[in-house]
């Protein structure tokens, strides 16, 4: 089961899907009109004067408005060490282009208002994260336990090497698109010139077109390989946690880091016990003579039998603290506090197979001097029929 969504079927083979819409935009360098190995020093220089020309407030050119938000823009990036980089290395990101591949109003919304980041899709990309479940038993989330869990990723097919084409032969460059992937149309429209780039239909964005596909991988040029990652699962785990395993996901793509593999755990239910965050919580049956005279019982716990003293005169759900008998505490950031509590509510059962000798000694017991319950049933009498 691998994860799913737009990012995901972006980064699979490193083009594009569907078509993109794009606002054509000029070289930040030729903004401000200087060298691509200009120093901060002269970035600084030029982007001051430049602003002080065109500021609104001083130039009532018509374009004046926007040539300076051009002018900021391109020393936004370039002033600032990381993004120059960035844009050295792969020019426009999506980022600032805004674009979305045909896909609904949500990737719109997303698109517009939350400024969505995506790896550069000619550049180095992160593999995607693969998603496996795995179903421990509760003494297990208790204890802490490991899985071998399998994971299917894509490997270049050996058969092509990864090219695609049948061996002997190879992909050759897309004629349409001259090898780019997309076709561009530029418009004038009320908002500046802009760019429709569509995918290119000749070779569906890859830039090269295969003529005999290789007879293992159908031209994909990636087959599935099954593996199998060993995944520890720390003692306290609680069903709605999530595990990542750094680096145990899909390849990446030119270079980018491996995705991760994320393991949902989910634990069966036990028998007797339940969970309440890190306590234990389980009842315990007492016959109606260790509730009265009171006894020294076993109880279960997760680590064997212990004892618990039950003092004479227990009622039914009263509860016995075990301290430290829960499970660890487990942060997400993997910080283990500590334990929590088992709570042992007892219940009093009342007998129901007395022997003759057994029923004699209850009627004893009943004929006694009054105990608290029938002191109360009297009272009880006396306020709903008088004292009569
Ligand atoms: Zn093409
Ligand atoms: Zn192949």
């Amino acid at each position: 089961m691998h994860s799913r969504g737009l990012d995901a079927e972006y980064s699979k083979y490193g083009h594009r899907r569907g078509w993109s819409f794009v606002m054509a935009k000029r070289d930040y360098y030729d903004v401000l009109g200087i060298s691509r190995d200009a120093d901060a020093e002269l970035i600084k220089k030029t982007y001051r004067k430049l602003a002080r020309e065109l500021h609104p407030d001083v130039n009532k050119a018509p374009d004046a408005e926007a040539r300076f938000k051009e002018v900021k823009e391109a020393y936004d990036v370039l002033s600032n060490a990381e993004k120059r980089t960035q844009y050295d290395q792969f020019g426009h990101t999506d980022t600032d282009y805004g674009d979305f591949d045909g896909g609904s109003v949500n990737d719109l919304f997303d698109m517009f208002f939350n400024g969505r980041k995506r790896n550069n899709p000619r550049g180095a990309q992160q593999g995607e994260n693969i998603e496996q479940r795995v179903v421990i038993d509760f003494k297990e989330a208790y204890t802490g336990t490991q899985r071998d869990v399998e994971v299917t990723r894509d490997v270049p097919c050996d058969t092509c090497a990864g090219t695609g084409a049948k061996p002997g032969t190879k992909p050759e460059k897309c004629s349409s698109c001259h090898g780019t992937g997309q076709t561009e149309n530029v418009q004038s429209t009320p908002f500046g010139r802009v760019a429709m780039r569509m995918k290119c239909m000749q070779c569906n964005g890859a830039g090269t077109i295969i003529k005999q596909r290789c007879n293992v991988c159908w031209g994909k040029g990636t087959t599935e390989k099954k593996s199998t990652v060993r995944v520890q699962i720390p003692a306290g785990i609680a069903s709605d946690m999530m595990l990542r395993v750094a680096g145990e996901g899909m390849h990446g793509v030119r270079g980018g880091p491996p995705g991760d593999l994320l393991v949902a755990v989910h634990i069966t239910p036990h028998e007797f016990f339940e969970r309440e965050d890190h306590h234990i919580h389980c009842k315990v049956p007492l016959t109606f003579s260790q509730a009265a005279l009171g006894d020294e019982i076993e109880v279960p716990t997760l680590e064997g039998r212990v004892a618990l003293t039950i003092p004479p005169g227990t009622q039914t759900d009263a509860v016995f603290r075990l301290k430290g008998k829960g499970f660890p505490q487990l942060y997400r950031n993997g910080r283990v506090g500590a334990r929590g509590d088992l709570h042992v509510k007892v219940f009093v059962v009342t007998p129901t197979k007395l022997t003759q000798k057994q029923k004699e000694s209850m009627r004893v017991f009943a004929g006694e001097p009054p105990s608290e319950p029938t002191r109360f049933f009297e009272r009880m009498k006396r306020a709903f029929m008088g004292d009569g």
